[in-house]
């Protein structure tokens, strides 16, 4: 979930804690983009400046000590992004040397104009050549080692990046990729703010979660909210379709370090 300062999404980290807490959830993290300049975006104002990086990690711990109080743990994380441009990567580096985040994301924003402007220099036109490229960079990025878990893995499917994504037609790259995720030891997004976008679809799409399944993915879980009465949105009808589909457990960092937790069951009705 994010903050203000991202310049696209609203409420205070406290606020988000609050909704948590109203939805029965007793731990969050606040993964608000990390600063980059907002040339590699083509858009002002869509995510922090380097200058607020202090004042976002005050705000979370502050809202931690308060959540505290009502029983939810707030962690501070950091959406970082994947890119093929190692210019860019440098200077995201420089943040993430920074040890206080307890999580890390990685996510390859698809519609941002750093990538599409290496799509077009690369030459790659058709909607299969970049969805093929989008998950070798995705796996690139997981064995970066940069990132605990990658955020909403097919978002190029959004935004008007490619007119038609079939992951079955693409099965052995993203199988691959989440080869990587399994080889990395590390995890894998359900990220429900897919169900509220145009697909209505959770990322990633039902096909991929099947194979992760089978290939023994670790996953963490997101609602990647944008204003606080969406935290939580869609968890208690994706648990349990995730336990239909074999998953038991689900995971979140704490100072970089993986914690697991039971997933739970689904709800009996009137208890
Ligand atoms: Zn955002
Ligand atoms: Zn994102």
């Amino acid at each position: 979930m994010h903050t203000p300062l991202c310049g696209h999404a609203v409420g205070d980290p406290l606020d988000y804690a609050k909704a948590a807490h109203a939805n029965g959830i007793d731990v969050i993290t606040i993964t608000c983009h990390i600063p980059m300049e907002w040339e590699a975006f083509g858009q002002a104002g869509t995510r922090m400046q380097l200058v607020e990086l202090e004042h976002y990690m005050n705000m979370v711990s502050t809202a931690a000590i308060e959540a505290k109080g009502f029983g939810v743990e707030v962690l501070c994380g950091i959406e970082a992004e994947v890119y093929p441009d190692a210019s860019h990567m440098d200077k995201m580096d420089i943040v993430l040397s920074n040890d206080s985040f307890d999580f890390v994301l990685g996510s390859l924003h698809a519609h941002c104009r750093s990538y599409l402007l290496w799509l077009e220099q690369k030459n790659v036109t058709s909607d299969a050549a970049k969805i093929d490229w989008y998950f070798k960079h995705l796996m690139e990025g997981v064995q970066s080692g940069r990132y605990d878990s990658m955020s909403h893995p097919d978002v190029i499917r959004t935004y008007g990046v490619v007119q038609n994504f079939e992951p079955a037609a693409h099965e052995a790259i993203i199988r691959e990729f989440l080869q990587a995720v399994v080889d990395q030891d590390i995890c894998m997004e359900i990220n429900t703010s897919g169900l509220n976008k145009g697909a209505h679809q959770i990322h990633p799409d039902p096909l991929i979660i099947d194979w992760a399944s089978e290939q023994g993915v670790k996953l963490t879980i997101g609602s990647d909210s944008h204003e606080p009465r969406r935290v939580g949105e869609h968890f208690d009808e994706i648990q349990p379709w995730l336990r239909s589909k074999g998953f038991t457990k689900l995971h979140y960092f704490r100072r970089r370090h993986r914690q697991c937790i039971e997933m739970p069951e689904a709800k009996v009705s009137g208890s």
